[in-house]
């Protein structure tokens, strides 16, 4: 992997700029460039078939200076540990900047879940409970769902917490079923985030959401949302795509419909009056709003020149390189990042977790209005450290939160004497 693509080299370059800028003690930067700690196990499991599989799966616990580690899990065939550290990573910040008690953390689990049989899925869930049962709690490192993970599998995470702790433990993990302690609009709230962060965005550049157009790159939980919601603000979805590719309609997409034709069809491509192109296509498509709601590294040095979107909304951890995010400010491209943008998802995991504690549950529109706030919270702040610094939104994004971190370990007295 080269030097542009690598997670753990552009996140620890990210953190040292940012550190750099603020001035701060040496020690800052020095505990923020590797996770406090990272496991790696492994889960054996019996196949359906009898035979056994022995899958690769790992904990990176970034940092706790402002509260339990946080962060998804994803199971995914190429996850790798210095992913898994980088995303840890970018939980600590994304935390910081909505301004939520957590540290950060991240897991992966190296396996293909679509491959298993859900009996399979089940056994690797509980597998990796059982495997990292010590190393979490609902005090200590909270999962939640990421990549190719969902709320059936947090059940059965939080399940089997509970029959080895012999306590219910519900908040050890979120994003879980509603009829078990799940928290309402978590599912959406991702995309919600997002959504919130290019409206807002859209007010500052003169954008009216209302008739623009957006593009949406990976059709799963953040990018299916992201489609909807906005289309709920008037726009118009005109490409939307997957890892098999991507379909084009410049009079608009109907995201339901496409919803549907994906879980029928396990792709959008195929589906009917829409043009099939390619993902390197979609990302070049002249647009409003462009969303990248898959994997990191998909916006790089090859292809930013291209990218014609005004608004770039990260739902997606990652997907852009830092020469890729240079080249896009350079050709006025607003990029709004992904630990700003996808804050959203943990703002409302936090939301569950706090209900899980006390054991009152929130409505719809609670939840939707304290998400809203803090998403244009969050926004506003950067947008002015954009504004007072002169630097990109993403370079604002670190300043915000490492400044908070910074000051929680300095508390701490963890910082030079
Ligand atoms: N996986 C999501 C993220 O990357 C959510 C994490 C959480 O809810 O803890 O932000």
């Amino acid at each position: 992997m080269t030097e542009e693509l690598n997670p753990l080299a552009i996140v620890a370059g990210q953190m040292k700029e940012a550190c750099d800028e603020l001035g701060l003690d040496p020690a800052v930067y020095e505990i923020l460039r590797k996770p406090q700690q990272f496991y790696e196990v492994s889960i054996p499991v019996t196949m359906d078939d009898g035979s056994v599989q022995n899958f690769s799966a790992y904990r990176a616990q970034h940092n706790n200076a402002l509260g339990p580690y946080k962060g998804g899990l994803r199971f995914h065939p190429e996850v790798y540990a210095d992913e898994v550290k980088a995303l840890s990573t970018w939980m600590t910040v994304k935390c910081a900047v909505v301004n939520i008690p957590y540290g950060g953390a991240k897991g992966g689990v190296k396996v293909d879940p679509r491959e298993l049989s859900e009996a399979e899925l089940e056994r690797v869930s509980r597998g990796f409970i059982q495997k990292t049962y010590n190393m979490i709690g609902p005090e200590i490192d909270i999962p939640a769902p990421d990549v190719y993970t969902n709320a059936q599998i947090m059940a059965w995470m939080a399940d089997e917490y509970g029959k080895i702790s012999g306590k219910p433990g519900v908040g050890v993990v979120t994003g879980k079923p509603l009829n078990f302690g799940g928290g309402r609009g978590r599912n959406k709230a991702t995309a919600q985030g997002t959504v919130h962060c290019v409206e807002e965005a859209g007010k500052k550049l003169g954008i009216d959401m209302q008739g623009a157009t957006a593009v949406i790159q990976g059709y799963g939980n953040a990018g299916s949302f992201s489609a909807l919601l906005m289309e709920d603000l008037g726009a118009k979805v005109i490409a939307v795509s997957d890892s098999r590719g991507g379909i084009l309609n410049r009079d608009g997409l109907d995201a339901q419909a496409v919803i549907d034709f994906k879980a029928e069809n396990g792709s959008v491509q195929g589906f009917a009056g829409a043009e099939d192109i390619t993902n390197e296509e979609l990302l070049a498509l002249e647009c409003d709003v462009l969303i990248p709601a898959a994997l990191e590294n998909v916006i790089t040095s090859e292809n930013a020149a291209d990218v014609k979107a005004k608004i770039v909304g990260e739902a997606a951890n990652g997907p852009t390189t830092p020469a890729a995010d240079e080249t896009m400010y350079e050709n006025g491209v607003f990029v709004i990042p992904d630990c700003l943008a996808n804050a959203g998802g943990v703002t409302v995991s936090y939301f569950e977790w706090v209900q899980n504690n006390y054991g009152y549950y929130w409505e719809d529109d609670v939840v939707a209005q304290r998400l809203h706030k803090k998403m244009v919270d969050a926004f506003e702040g950067i947008y002015g450290y954009h504004e007072e610094f002169g630097v990109k939104m993403r370079d604002a994004t670190y300043l915000a939160a490492i400044k908070r971190i910074a000051e929680a370990m300095e508390v701490r007295g963890w910082l030079s004497k």
